[in-house]
């Protein structure tokens, strides 16, 4: 085998299992820590204060306003929250969005973290943060970001609206799939993104029909926690950059948007690699793995479109100017023509060949 490549692990405790949430008391220990501050968006304040309330003493407060993307004037409003609570660690009950509010407060402080995680967004095995300020999005890496133990409970993603389960889910393999292409992949992450993928494969059209089905709940958030372990390992390139753009110039929404774009950035790239992406192929059970994507998005009921996201077609044009502005890497180049060529097969949702 002739490989060359650098592989760093991210260090994390992840307790997964039906029932893994009745260890959170223990976790906080563990830690060396006796005083948590609770977070959550508003939708689920009722579920983190039945947490909190079944804490006890290990409970200081909760601050049930996280928000989409992370504003900062949230997170100082959190900051405030857990020094009046006397805090000395944060407990992230919820989606990428709650995960973002509790790393914004340990970049911060440097809190110890840790996340039950409730969709398939990934972020809570990620050293990255994506925080708002005035309207601008920024991102930043670094060790106090990256949560120290992950609680991965599926009995508590039940009631992820069937919807959001599926484009959740498609947003977890988009990190798999551009993991598999990335400037400095290696084999244990490329593992980690064909398992996650095989997972999700397997378990979506089972919650599609039953949400309540425990064995797809499990293998979902299962391949979601691999998806996201690769985003957290190794670099991302066109879908992401598309994706980030969408959502941030056009404030479309993050999960509906990567699985729209997924299998056209796919498309864009697999003919400059298809070698790297046969396993998805393969997993798919289709030529090309752009194709098999968006079979698997469609029959899932998932959008398909970026008109049916409310783009109009005359942002398209401005949509890839912004993509095609700064240089970045990607396995086939970046070219202005072609990336609006993809964005008006994404926005009429054509099927990639
Ligand atoms: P989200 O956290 O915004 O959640 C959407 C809504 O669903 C919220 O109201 C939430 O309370 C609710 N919800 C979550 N789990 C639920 C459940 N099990 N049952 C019922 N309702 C539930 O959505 P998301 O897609 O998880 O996160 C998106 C955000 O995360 C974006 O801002 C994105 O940029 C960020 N993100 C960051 C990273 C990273 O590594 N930094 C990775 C992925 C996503």
């Amino acid at each position: 085998m002739d490989q060359s490549f650098i592989y760093t692990g991210n260090p994390a405790r992840i307790l997964f299992g039906a029932g893994k949430r009745a260890e959170l008391g223990a976790e906080i220990r563990r830690l060396g820590c006796s005083r948590a501050l609770l977070l959550s968006t508003p939708f689920q304040k009722s579920d983190v204060e039945a947490i909190a309330a079944g804490l006890g003493d290990l409970a200081a407060g909760v601050f049930a306003n996280a928000a989409m993307h992370t504003p900062v004037e949230v997170t100082e409003k959190a900051m405030a929250a857990y020094a009046a609570a006397g805090a000395d660690c944060v407990v992230a009950f919820g989606g990428g969005s709650t995960i973002g509010l509790g790393k914004a407060i340990a970049y911060r402080n440097d809190a110890p973290q840790i996340v039950i995680a409730t969709t398939y967004a990934g972020s809570e095995v990620t050293p990255i943060l994506g925080q708002t300020e005035n309207g601008v999005k920024t991102t930043v890496r670094g060790p106090s970001i990256l949560p120290e133990t992950v609680i991965y409970d599926p009995d508590l993603t039940h009631a992820l609206p069937v919807a959001m389960s599926v484009t959740s889910g498609l947003n977890a393999i988009a990190h798999a799939a551009e993991g598999l292409y990335a400037q400095d992949r290696n084999p244990i992450a490329s593992m980690m993104a064909i398992e996650g993928i095989r997972a999700l494969k397997a378990a979506l059209p089972d919650i599609v029909p039953n949400p309540g089905d425990a064995v797809a709940r499990s293998n979902a958030l299962y391949g979601s926690w691999l998806c996201g372990s690769v985003l957290g390992m190794v670099g991302m390139a066109l879908h992401h950059k598309i994706c980030h753009t969408l959502g941030g110039t056009f404030d479309l929404p993050h999960a509906e948007t990567h699985a729209v774009m997924l299998p056209h950035t796919v498309a864009y790239t697999e003919t400059a690699v298809p070698e790297l992406l046969l396993p998805v192929a393969g997993i798919f059970g289709t030529s090309t793995a752009a194709s098999g994507l968006f079979d698997f998005s469609a029959a899932l009921g998932a959008p398909t479109s970026l008109k049916a996201l409310g783009l109009g077609a005359d942002d398209l044009d401005r949509a890839a100017e912004l993509t095609t502005t700064n240089s970045y890497w990607n396995p086939r180049p970046i070219e202005k023509q072609a990336i609006r060529d993809l964005l008006q097969r994404a926005w009429s949702g054509s099927r990639p060949e």
